[in-house]
């Protein structure tokens, strides 16, 4: 069994750095901008834009390198005191880093962006009706954000198609682009009537529960891009 564990894990590993997959705790580093600072000019000033890749975007990586590696270190020394602060670091940085990064890819010099390639506009058209009903929800999101916040069209992998959503702020606890390959509901609701307010037993209970072949099916799935909203053969 450990034999087979290792070949494994060794296959895993050489598959994943070679399709840099995998990033070590802590080791994200600022992507560099892919364009000089006043190369957005008129619409966005040089100032803001160093400013904003620079400080802001530079701080959501440093944030989150930290929250990683104290993560890494506590989960050695069983001593997580403050779970709820760092995970939301987690979130908060996790986020910042990747949206950002997004956010720099998409934009181009004025006249540089190109036009709506086929596949954007075949899954535009398919879901909002035409780019300029798709446009006019995007921005009317993007200008009603409560507060701080992004639009964001995304692609939902469990019902095939575009989506436009706001994220306020934009952590609120997850870190954009992830895929959940295992859940656990603990609203009151999935566990009340079994174990009242005793969230901590429902959930060590609820351990005991897990489908781990269904877990593995969606990780490979979640590479893969895929997000399945039903189980692929039920075993029982
Ligand atoms: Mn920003």
């Amino acid at each position: 069994m450990q034999h087979h564990r290792i070949k494994y894990e060794t296959l895993y590993f050489i598959q994943e750095r070679m399709l840099h997959m995998y990033v070590l705790p802590g080791m994200h580093r600022l992507p560099p901008l892919p364009y000089p600072y006043d190369a957005l000019e008129p619409v966005i000033g040089e100032e803001t834009l160093r400013i904003h890749h620079d400080r802001h975007h530079k701080s959501y990586v440093d944030g989150l390198n930290r929250a990683e590696l104290y993560l890494a270190e506590a989960r050695k020394t069983n001593d997580i005191e403050y779970i709820k602060y760092w995970e939301n670091e987690l979130a908060f940085n996790g986020s910042g880093h990747i949206l950002h990064s997004i956010y720099w890819t998409v934009m181009a010099p004025l006249g540089r962006g190109g036009q709506p390639g086929p596949r954007t506009v075949y899954h535009v058209n398919q879901y909002f009706g035409s780019l300029e009903a798709m446009k006019n929800q995007f921005i009317l999101a993007a200008v009603n954000v409560e507060a701080s916040g992004w639009c964001i069209l995304t692609w939902q992998p469990s019902w095939g198609r575009l989506e436009i959503l706001q994220a306020e702020k934009h952590q609120n606890l997850t870190e954009w682009s992830g895929i959940p390959v295992l859940v656990c509901d603990v609203w009151e609701h999935a566990y009340y009537l079994d174990y009242q307010n005793r969230r901590a037993d429902y959930v060590n209970s609820w351990w005991q529960l897990i489908n781990w072949n269904e877990v593995e099916r969606r990780l490979i799935d979640a590479m893969n891009g895929r997000v399945s909203l039903v189980m692929e053969q039920a075993v029982f």
